[in-house]
């Protein structure tokens, strides 16, 4: 990568900063049906509003340790972690596009994965995922998908529907056979919009995506039966799993096709 591949990726990162910022109010007031605009953040405990000085992603938390101007309250490290995550998200895919010279989907990648960092916290906290942010998903992915179409001159449209039945079929098939239990309404609210993305990136991505989400979810749902930490029918949160197929689909979908095909001796 070039210097001014690097200066670009380092710009995203901390761009990522701030939108994960903005993604720690989404987390707390989406899910209550309050407005991410107004009014500013304030300090659980005093009531006090957060100066700009004590807004700044990151270092404001690193600088007071943790802990609230005003009253001492200690302020949960998830909010650090949330801007980090996404920080690196972002970085990330910034340097895996330019690396791989397909910035087209660079857009869409980094709007999508803002959305499911909320998704996949929110559904952690609540055990649900809000309709504003999955439906959100839909026109983000429709423009995006333009925007690559537009940048590559290929519009993959078919197999970007086939992904989106794919995983509306099996999402919204468990739903069914559970009688809603074994997934939620929003699980399948969710799962077209990320076939469909997968689906438009390759047909071996959106398989792999779905069986990454399938075995994750089963793997922890096994793994919390024999701790006993869970009896049956309690409600595991799926959406976490669907995000995380999703993002090993994106990263690693296409490789992982090709070594497969390849050891069949396609
Ligand atoms: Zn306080």
């Amino acid at each position: 990568m070039n210097s001014s591949g690097i200066l670009i990726v380092g710009l995203l990162t901390l761009l990522g900063l701030a939108v994960g910022s903005f993604l720690n109010v989404v987390i707390a007031r989406v899910p209550l049906g309050e407005s991410v605009i107004s009014p500013r953040s304030k300090c659980p405990r005093c009531e006090g509003e957060l100066a700009n000085r004590d807004n700044i992603p990151l270092i404001s938390w690193l600088l007071l340790r943790g802990r609230c101007r005003g009253c001492s309250a200690p302020i949960s490290p998830r909010y650090p972690i949330v801007e980090l995550v996404t920080a690196i998200i972002w970085g990330g895919l910034t340097a895996y596009s330019i690396a791989s010279g397909s910035l087209g989907l660079l857009p869409l990648l980094l709007a999508s994965s803002a959305i499911l960092v909320a998704l996949f916290v929110i559904d952690l906290d609540h055990k649900r995922l809000p309709d504003p942010l999955t439906f959100l998903l839909y026109p983000v992915a429709v423009v995006g998908l333009a925007i690559d179409g537009l940048v590559t001159g290929e519009w993959p449209c078919v197999p970007a529907l086939a992904g989106a039945g794919c995983w509306l079929l099996a999402i919204g098939g468990i739903w069914f056979l559970s009688g809603g239990r074994g997934m939620g309404m929003g699980d399948v609210k969710l799962a077209p919009s990320l076939g469909l993305i997968l689906g438009w990136i390759g047909v071996g991505p959106a398989v792999v995506g779905l069986m990454t989400a399938w075995l994750l979810g089963g793997a922890v749902a096994i793994g919390l039966l024999l701790a006993r930490r869970a009896r049956s029918g309690t409600a595991i949160p799926f959406g976490p799993f669907l995000i995380g197929g999703f993002a090993i689909g994106v990263l690693a979908g296409a490789p992982m096709t090709d070594a497969y095909l390849g050891s069949m001796g396609f």
